[in-house]
C-alpha cells in the first residue's frame, strides 16, 4: 500500500489512573519505534490529557481526546472546547463514538458540527461510523455509513476529509469480542471510500480508513492486510501495553 501510512489509536474511554497510565505510557514511549512508520495515538479521558502530552514529549506517540464541545466557549457545564484540547497539546479529536451516539444521543448533526468544530481549530478528527446489530442483520449496513458520512461532507465538504482519519467500528463488534472478518472490514471500507470517490478522487485515495472492534494482537495483521483496512481504533486491548504494541507491529508489517 505504501501511500497511506498506517495509524494505530488506542480508545481508552473511562479506563486509567494517574499510576496505571504513567506504567502503560512509559512502556508505550520506550518500545514504539518510529522506523516501524505506523501513527501511533492514545485517546485517554480528558483530566489525564495533559499528563498524557507530557509523558510522551520524547515518544512519537500523539495523544487525543475521545469527544468534544460544539461550541467555542461560553457557559457550557461540563463541556469542554476543541480549543483547549489543542491548548494542552492534542492531536486528534474522537467524534461519532458509537457509545456517544448511543448513550448521550449524538446523531449525525450533532457529530458533523463536532467534526466541524475540531477541524476550526486546526486538529484531527477521528469520525467514527458504524451499523449496530439490528442494522447489520437488516443487511443495511451500506444505508447508515453513507448517512453518518453524507452528514458530515453535507455540513464541511468532501475537502474536510483530507484532515480527518475515518473509523469503520461495526458497533456489534465493539466490545463483543465479535471482530468482523477481514473481508467484511474491507467491503465496507471499499464502499466508504467508493462513496468519497464519487465527490472527490484524490481525498478518497488519501483518507485513512480504520476498522475498529474488537481489534486484537491474534487478529490485527489479517484485517491490516486488506487493501483499504489503514489501521485500527482499538479500545480494549490499547490498555495493555504488550497487545497494544503487537497490534501496532501488525500494522507496521505492512508497510
Ligand atoms: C472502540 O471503543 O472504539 C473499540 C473498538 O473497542 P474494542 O476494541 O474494545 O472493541
Amino acid at each position: 500500500m505504501g501511500m497511506r501510512r498506517p495509524v494505530v489509536a488506542g480508545n481508552w474511554k473511562m479506563h486509567g489512573s494517574r499510576a496505571s497510565n504513567e506504567v502503560l505510557l512509559g512502556e508505550l514511549g520506550e518500545r514504539v519505534k518510529p522506523e516501524w512508520q505506523v501513527g501511533v495515538a492514545v485517546f485517554p479521558p480528558y483530566v489525564y490529557l495533559a499528563d498524557a502530552v507530557r509523558m510522551l514529549e520524547e515518544a512519537d506517540i500523539d495523544v487525543g481526546a475521545q469527544d468534544v464541545c460544539v461550541h467555542p466557549v461560553g457557559a457550557f457545564t461540563g463541556q469542554v472546547a476543541a480549543s483547549m484540547l489543542k491548548d494542552v497539546g492534542c492531536r486528534y479529536v474522537i467524534v461519532g463514538h458509537s457509545e456517544r451516539r448511543r448513550l448521550y444521543h449524538d446523531d449525525d448533526t450533532l457529530v458533523a458540527r463536532k467534526f466541524g468544530a475540531v477541524l476550526s481549530v486546526g486538529l484531527t478528527p477521528v469520525l467514527c461510523l458504524g451499523e449496530t446489530l439490528e442494522e447489520h442483520e437488516a443487511e443495511r449496513t451500506e444505508a447508515v455509513v453513507a448517512r453518518q458520512l453524507d452528514a458530515v461532507t453535507a455540513m464541511n465538504g468532501v475537502k474536510s476529509l483530507g484532515a480527518a482519519l475515518i473509523a469503520y467500528e461495526p458497533v456489534w463488534a465493539i466490545g463483543t469480542g465479535r471482530t468482523a472478518t477481514p473481508e467484511q472490514a474491507q467491503a465496507v471500507h471499499a464502499y466508504v471510500r467508493h462513496r468519497i470517490h464519487r465527490q472527490d478522487a484524490k481525498i478518497s485515495a488519501e483518507v485513512r480508513i480504520l476498522y475498529g472492534g474488537s481489534v486484537k494482537a491474534s487478529n490485527a495483521a489479517e484485517l491490516f492486510s486488506m487493501p483499504d483496512v489503514d489501521g485500527g481504533l482499538v479500545g480494549g486491548a490499547s490498555l495493555s501495553a504488550d497487545e497494544f504494541l503487537q497490534i501496532i507491529a501488525a500494522a507496521a508489517v505492512r508497510n
